[in-house]
C-alpha cells in the first residue's frame, strides 16, 4: 500500500531578486513499512523535499498524495491537522520546549489534537518508558544529554501514534555511542509498522534502512532497495479525513501554556504586569477622587436644600455705561426685615457679613472664617448649637459679643476637639468674646473643612468686627407652595424700590437659586472626573502598549517554538490565541493588583489630603474591563505576526 506518491515535483525559493531552483522534479513512492534513509550532498535539496513530504513546506509544482489523500491543495488549517494526525517529526536540533518537563514535551502534540476517538493518542510515559527514559520524566531538556533530547523527540513524534515519521539527520549532534541507541529505537519502530524516512549524510546508517535514496542538485540520482519492507496489514487511515477548525476544549490548554510561559519569563511577566498596573491603579484612584469629589459636593448642595435662593448685588453698570443711578446696589442689614415683612413668600432669610478673623484663647492664636449671620441662619444651615446655645435676636441687636465655634476651631485652640469651650472668653481681632455654643460638627466637603469657622450675630460682625455697614449676601428660604422664579423676581423688585433704583435695572441684584448651583456643581465635579478618568485612560494606553512591545518580543524570542508548535499541528487559530490569552492573564494580573493598589492609593489620598474618596464596585468592574480589553487589543497584532508565521522559516530562526 502507498503511504506516499510523489509526482514530478518541483520547488523553487524566490527570493528578493532571484529565484532558486532546489528541487527539480521529484517523482517518488514510499510503501506502507519502508524505512528509507535520503542521502546526498550538503546542498542537494534532502531538507526541501522532507519538509515538503512531512507539509511542512509547500511544492511549488506537482502531486502529492499522502495515504491516497491529495494534499498539494489543502489549506494551512487543514496541513496542520494533517501533521498532527499522521505524521511524527524528529530534529537534527531535537526543538524541544525548555519551560517543559520530558513528559509535558512528549504530550505536546495531543494540545493540537481534534481526534475525539479512544486511544487516539499514547499514554506520554510509556512512550518515554519505550525510548528508555522512565527515569527522567520530570526533568527538563537541559538537565539530559542530546542523545536522551532526542529520545524525548523521538516519544514525542510517537504520541498521536503516526503512519509515518520524518527524521531530518536525527543523529548529527550525536556522539557515536547515542547515534546507535537512537537507531536502534527507529529500527525498532520500523519493525512496529511505522514508516520511517530519515534523512543522514553518515552512509553506515543506510545499513540499518530498506532503501536508500540518493540526491544530488535536486533529482535523485539513486534509488536502491537493500532490504523486504516490513509486512504491514490495513493501517489506521482515516479515509474520510476532516480536520476541525477550533475546537473549545484546547482552551484549558492555552490558559495552561500561557501561565507556563508567564511564570518562565519571571521578569519580563513582572514588568509587563506592571505597566498595566500602574495604569490601572491610576484608573481606579482617580476614578476614586472624582465620584469621591462629586459626591461631597452633592451632598453638601443636597443639604442646602432646594427652595434656597442666594441673594447678592449684582453689577450696577452694564456694557460699560452708567446705569441711571450709578451706585451699586448694596445690601444693608434693614433689607432683612423689609423683605421678610413685604414678600410673603419668604419664609426665613439670614445675612451674611463674612470675613477672616484671628482669634486667639488658651495662648493660642489661630486664623479662621468668621461668619455673621442672621437668626434664621441656625434653621436654614441647620447649625443649631450643638452644646451651648444659639445666639438671640437681643444679643444681635446688642451687638453682643458672643460667638460660636466650629470644631477644628475648637481643637486648634485647646488641642482637643472634644473640650468644651463654653463660657470661655476668647479675643478676636483683640475684641473680647463670650462662647456661647458649638457648631454641629459637619465635616470636610471636598475642598473646604466646614467645621473651620465661627459664627457670630450679624451686627456685632458688621459693627464691631469687621467694620461696614453692607451685608454681603442673602439666603432665602421660600415656602414650599411658593413659585421660585415669581419669589426672586419679588425679592429683586422690592430691593429696587427700597433703594430707589428704577424697576428695570434688575442686574443690580443677582439671585441665584440653590437648584442651579447645585446643576452647576455637579457638572463641574463629572467634568472633573472624566478629566481625572481620562488621564488615568492614558496611562493604561501606555501600559498597552508596553504589552504589546513585550508581545512582540516575546514572539520574536519564541520563533523556533511557534515553528515547532505548528510543526506538531497547531494551526493558526491555536497560536493566535496562546499568545492571545497569554497578554490578556497579563494584562488581568496587573488589572487584579493595580485595582489592590489603587484602592489602597484612594484611602491614602483621602486620609493625607482629607479628601472623600469613593471606589465604587462599578469603577472596579470597569477597570477590569479595560485590563482585559488593553489585553486583547494590544495582544492581537503580535498574536497575529506569531500565527501567520512559516513554520518551516520558524523553525530555522534562531
Ligand atoms: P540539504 O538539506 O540537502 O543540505 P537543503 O534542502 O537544506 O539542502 O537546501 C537545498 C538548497 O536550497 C540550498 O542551496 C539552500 O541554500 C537552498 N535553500 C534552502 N532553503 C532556502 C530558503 N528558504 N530560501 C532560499 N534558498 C533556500
Ligand atoms: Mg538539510
Amino acid at each position: 500500500m502507498k503511504v506516499i506518491e510523489l509526482k514530478n515535483i518541483k520547488k523553487t525559493y524566490h527570493l528578493e531578486k532571484l529565484d532558486v531552483p532546489v528541487l527539480h522534479g521529484i517523482t517518488l513512492t514510499i510503501e506502507h513499512g519502508e524505512f528509507v534513509a535520503i542521502m546526498g550532498h550538503s546542498g542537494s535539496g534532502k531538507s526541501t523535499l522532507l519538509n515538503i513530504l512531512g507539509l511542512l513546506d509547500k511544492p511549488s509544482s506537482g502531486s502529492f498524495k499522502l495515504a491516497g489523500i491529495e494534499v498539494s491543495k489543502y489549506c494551512d488549517n487543514e496541513l496542520a491537522a494533517l501533521r498532527n494526525r499522521y505524521l511524527g517529526f524528529i530534529f537534527q536540533q531535537f526543538n524541544l520546549l525548555s519551560k517543559l518537563t520530558a513528559l509535558e514535551n512528549v504530550h505536546l502534540p495531543v494540545i493540537y489534537s481534534s481526534s475525539k476517538k479512544e486511544n487516539a493518542s499514547e499514554d506520554p510515559a510509556k512512550l518515554l518508558k519505550l525510548v528508555g527514559l522512565s527515569e527522567r520524566m520530570t526533568h527538563r531538556p537541559s538537565e539530559m544529554s542530546g542523545g536522551q533530547q532526542q529520545r524525548v523527540a523521538i516519544a514525542r513524534s510517537l504520541i498521536n501514534k503516526p503512519l509515518i515519521i520524518f527524521a531530518d539527520e536525527p543523529t548529527g549532534n550525536l556522539d557515536t555511542k547515542s547515534t546507535k541507541e537512537i537507531i536502534d529505537i527507529l529500527k525498532n519502530l520500523n519493525a512496529s509498522g511505522i514508516t520511517i524516512v530519515m534523512v543522514t549524510h553518515e552512509p553506515e546508517l543506510t545499513a540499518y534502512a530498506t532503501r536508500t535514496v540518493q540526491m544530488q542538485d535536486g533529482v535523485i540520482i539513486s534509488d536502491v532497495k537493500t532490504a523486504p519492507a516490513q509486512n504491514i496489514k490495513k493501517q489506521n487511515t482515516d479515509e474520510n479525513f476532516k480536520h476541525k477548525a477550533f475546537s473549545l476544549s484546547r482552551f484549558k490548554d492555552y490558559f495552561l501554556q500561557a501561565q507556563r510561559s508567564l511564570i518562565g519569563n519571571k521578569m519580563r511577566s513582572a514588568l509587563s504586569i506592571l505597566g498595566v498596573m500602574i495604569g490601572v491603579a491610576s484608573l481606579i484612584s482617580m476614578l476614586a477622587v472624582g465620584t469621591g469629589a462629586q459626591k461631597a459636593i452633592e451632598d453638601q448642595v443636597a443639604g442646602l436644600g432646594s427652595n434656597l435662593l442666594t441673594i447678592s448685588p449684582g453689577a450696577s453698570q452694564r456694557g460699560g455705561i452708567s446705569s441711571e443711578s450709578g451706585a451699586r446696589l448694596r445690601l444693608i442689614p434693614e433689607d432683612i426685615a423689609d423683605l421678610k415683612k413685604n414678600v410673603r413668600e419668604i419664609s426665613k432669610i439670614s445675612g451674611y457679613a463674612s470675613g477672616r478673623a484671628q482669634i486667639v484663647a488658651n495662648g493660642k492664636n489661630y486664623n479662621t472664617r468668621l461668619d455673621g449671620v442672621s437668626l434664621d441662619y441656625a434653621e436654614l444651615r441647620t447649625s443649631q448649637a450643638a452644646s451651648g446655645r444659639f445666639f438671640t435676636e437681643e444679643e444681635n441687636i446688642q451687638r453682643q459679643r458672643v460667638v460660636l465655634l466650629g470644631k477644628t476651631v475648637v481643637k486648634q485652640l485647646w488641642d482637643d476637639a472634644n473640650f468644651n469651650p463654653i463660657g470661655e472668653f476668647v479675643k478676636i481681632n483683640r475684641i473680647d468674646f463670650q462662647v456661647i455654643g458649638v457648631l454641629p460638627e459637619k465635616g470636610s466637603s471636598g475642598w473646604r473643612d466646614e467645621d473651620d469657622k465661627i459664627i457670630m450675630p450679624l451686627n456685632t460682625a458688621m459693627y464691631r468686627v469687621i467694620g461696614t455697614k453692607y451685608i454681603n449676601s442673602m439666603d432665602v428660604q421660600i415656602k414650599e407652595d411658593a413659585d421660585m422664579s415669581e419669589a426672586a423676581d419679588k425679592i429683586t423688585q422690592r430691593l429696587l424700590f427700597t433703594h430707589r433704583m428704577p424697576a428695570k435695572n434688575t442686574d443690580a441684584v443677582r439671585v441665584r437659586n440653590m437648584a442651579e448651583i447645585q446643576e452647576t456643581m455637579s457638572q463641574m465635579a463629572k467634568a472633573f472626573s472624566l478629566l481625572l478618568g481620562s488621564i488615568a485612560f492614558i496611562s493604561l494606553l501606555v501600559g498597552g502598549i508596553g504589552i504589546m512591545n513585550i508581545m512582540f518580543v516575546s514572539v520574536s524570542e519564541r520563533t523556533k517554538e511557534i515553528g515547532l508548535r505548528k510543526a506538531i499541528g497547531a494551526n493558526n487559530a491555536d497560536i493566535l490565541f496562546q499568545f492571545i490569552i497569554e497578554s490578556i492573564f497579563v494584562c488581568c494580573a496587573g488589572g487584579i493588583i493595580g485595582i489592590i493598589c489603587g484602592s489602597l492609593i484612594s484611602i491614602i489620598i483621602s486620609k493625607i489630603a482629607g479628601w472623600t474618596t469613593s471606589v465604587t464596585l462599578s469603577s472596579v468592574f470597569l477597570a477590569f474591563g479595560f485590563s482585559a480589553i488593553t489585553g486583547l487589543l494590544f495582544g492581537v497584532w503580535p498574536a497575529r505576526k506569531a500565527s501567520l508565521l512559516n513554520p518551516i522559516e520558524a523553525l530555522r530562526h534562531d
